[in-house]
């Protein structure tokens, strides 16, 4: 696909397979950075659609200001969304 990414090693559709695992703390901690320095500097990822994108902001606010209560509502983000699909 032409319009997706290759950044920190990973492409778009590669952060959106561990996008859940990541949420979840599953990830490595290798990958899970790998997955934040992709986030952050993907505009890209952030328009993926408006539920992806709420997701990807609400990891962005949470790494910006990491406290477990942002963490909380990445996951309750998430799992709406999983819900939805
Ligand atoms: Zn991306």
């Amino acid at each position: 696909m032409e319009l997706e990414r290759e950044i920190a090693g990973l492409r778009c559709s590669q952060v959106l397979e561990v996008l859940s695992q990541y949420l979840d703390g599953e990830l490595s901690a290798d990958l899970a950075s790998r997955v934040e320095q992709h986030v952050l500097a993907c505009d890209w990822c952030r328009k993926f659609g408006a539920e992806f994108a709420a997701v990807v902001n609400s990891l962005r606010e949470k790494l910006a200001a990491p406290e477990p209560l942002e963490e909380r509502k990445a996951r309750e983000l998430w799992s709406g969304l999983e819900a939805r699909l």
